[in-house]
């Protein structure tokens, strides 16, 4: 079979060069700082046709914008897409802001691997357990970085015990840091025993200076940081802490590597283990649990939409991860959940604040199909061949709030702003008999993603809005056949998400406890991500 002028084997040897990833960690850890350098970095080293040396040059904002101009790296709204060796990177965005949302959970669902960064000085944060939490539900390997090592910091075997306790990752570091944080002199690879030895240039340089020694010279030069970091590694090796390729990709240990994203140490070893170890863009499960190989006629599905980002662009983004096949652009997809076709003659890429087209796409890769109007997240589409990938699940809501309309004039507005914020997951919708359609109560993982969408609905749908707080902070899924008797409960609500589910709320953990003390057979589920 082949696929306009891609056979089988060129579409398989294009999705095996795919690195499909997301930086994620606690805000402030460097997120942006690291996704610049890595995309910077892998430009830079294109360019010069050298990996090693001191070849820095100045990346100024010119620079950036010269390279979207270029197309040797893409900056979307959705993913960053550059090479590297014989690689070609998807990074692909995670929300920036520091509620967790549900964005982040979509966003992984189309990532193969992620780089979970570790700010040296603060260890595990409130989001970097949720976030490695999110990664074993959906079995994504992680690579580790502990960030920020040119500055005063806790213990590396300190942090490595963290990470094991706390995670229950195994923690086998590819790279040990000679010199304590604060005195970032280094890294010891473990796996060749030879010496990083990393020189700061001018500021703003895309390639850090990186000398490489063996472990003789480097005893020579850095005397007692570098013992130390050798018997420290010893005492890993003893305790069996060295890569292994099968643990890590069964989402069990996690390799490490010690960096600092604003002198860019480290990146150019975070590019090569993400070519090296990360795995490829591979057959993926469909509802069924049938893999869908990577050679079969087009698939995807849509892991986020967005609307209303420019106003010259009035339109709603889909943004779709490629499965199988070739994405042409000008094919005729069905879309799965109904069986219509969806024409993708629009299919673009928006490159910041242009949009350039896409004409094809790889397995692993990510395109914006614009007048998506039609499209859900967790949707798929397919050409000839039909498969559906499973839905992606929804949190449960912490938060919960009633929203109503400030002019009653303006309803129509109203509903059709709930109705599209739902469609985006940037909030849920839960409705009962009882509210009334003029007063649904929207539910938040963060309560950030109120404001959001207090913003969205007075901004972009002109539907000004008033927002009251109501004292629930649990969800769990019920059944019909509970609803009386739970109906009876003071302080618990029953009520319908817009997905078919219905929830029952309770202000906390244990007015639920007591309800269900009370009645042991309502059904009251956790709503866990699968
Ligand atoms: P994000 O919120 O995770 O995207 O974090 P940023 O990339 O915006 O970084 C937060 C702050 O930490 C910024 O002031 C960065 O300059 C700084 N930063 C990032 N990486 C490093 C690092 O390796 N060393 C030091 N000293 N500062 C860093």
């Amino acid at each position: 079979m082949t696929s306009g002028q891609y056979s089988d084997k060129d579409i398989r040897h294009e999705a095996s060069r795919r690195r499909t990833f997301a930086v994620i960690s606690h805000p402030d850890a460097g997120k942006s700082t690291t996704t610049e350098a890595l995309a910077l970095h892998a430009r830079a080293i294109g360019q010069a046709g050298a990996t090693h040396g001191k070849a820095g040059r100045r990346a100024t904002v010119s620079d950036w914008m010269q390279m979207e101009q270029d197309r040797g790296i893409s900056i979307s709204s959705a993913a960053l897409q550059f090479e590297y060796r014989d690689a070609v990177f998807n990074l692909v965005d995670t929300p920036g802001h520091a509620d967790f949302s549900e964005d982040t959970y979509r966003v992984l669902s189309a990532v193969d691997c992620a780089v979970m960064l570790i700010d040296a000085a603060k260890g595990l944060e409130a989001q970097t357990m949720k976030l490695f939490e999110v990664c074993a539900h959906r079995n994504i390997p992680i690579i580790t970085v502990i960030n920020k090592w040119d500055r005063p910091g806790l213990d590396a075997l300190e942090l490595m015990d963290e990470v094991q306790q706390r995670t229950g990752l195994l923690p086998t570091p590819i790279t040990w840091p000679v010199g304590q944080s604060g005195d970032f002199r280094g890294v010891l690879d473990r796996t060749s025993g030879e010496y990083t030895k990393y020189t700061r240039t001018d500021g703003g340089a895309t390639i850090a200076g990186e000398d490489t020694y063996t472990a003789e010279a480097a005893a020579d030069l850095e005397g007692d940081a570098w013992t130390t970091a050798v018997d420290e590694s010893d005492l890993l090796e003893m305790e069996d802490q060295n890569h292994d390729q099968e643990t890590f990709l069964a989402g069990k240990s996690t390799p490490v590597m010690f960096a600092s994203a604003v002198l860019n140490f480290g990146i150019h070893k975070l590019l090569d283990l993400l070519v090296d170890l990360a795995p490829p863009a591979e057959a993926r499960l469909d509802k069924d649990d049938e893999p869908r190989p990577v050679d079969d006629p087009f698939s995807g599905f849509v892991f986020k939409v967005q609307a209303g980002m420019d106003s010259n662009h009035r339109d709603r983004l889909a943004y779709i991860r490629v499965c199988s096949g070739v994405f042409e652009r000008g094919t005729v997809l069905t879309h799965a959940s109904t069986g219509k076709p969806f024409a993708t003659k629009y299919a673009q890429q928006v490159f910041g604040r242009d949009r350039d087209v896409v004409d094809e796409a790889f397995p692993g890769d990510v395109v914006g199909l614009v007048n998506a109007s039609a499209l859900r997240v967790g949707d798929s589409l397919y050409l000839d061949k039909k498969v559906e990938f499973p839905g992606i699940p929804t949190f449960s809501p912490e938060h919960f709030m009633v929203i109503r309309a400030k002019d009653s004039s303006k309803y129509k507005q109203f509903r059709r702003g709930i109705e599209q914020l739902d469609h985006e997951g940037v909030i849920q919708v839960l409705r009962s008999d009882l509210r009334g359609d003029q007063a649904p109560v929207l539910g938040a993982v963060g309560p950030m993603q109120f404001e959001v969408a207090e913003d969205r609905m007075t901004n972009e749908f002109n539907a000004p809005c008033t927002l009251e707080r109501l004292n629930f902070s649990l969800a769990r899924r019920t059944t019909p056949e509970c609803v009386p008797t739970l109906a009876r409960e003071r302080s618990v609500e029953v009520l319908h998400r817009s997905d078919g589910e219905l929830l029952a709320l309770f202000s906390d953990r244990w007015r639920l406890q007591g309800v269900q003390k009370n009645h042991p057979d309502l059904v009251l589920e956790p709503l866990v991500v699968s």
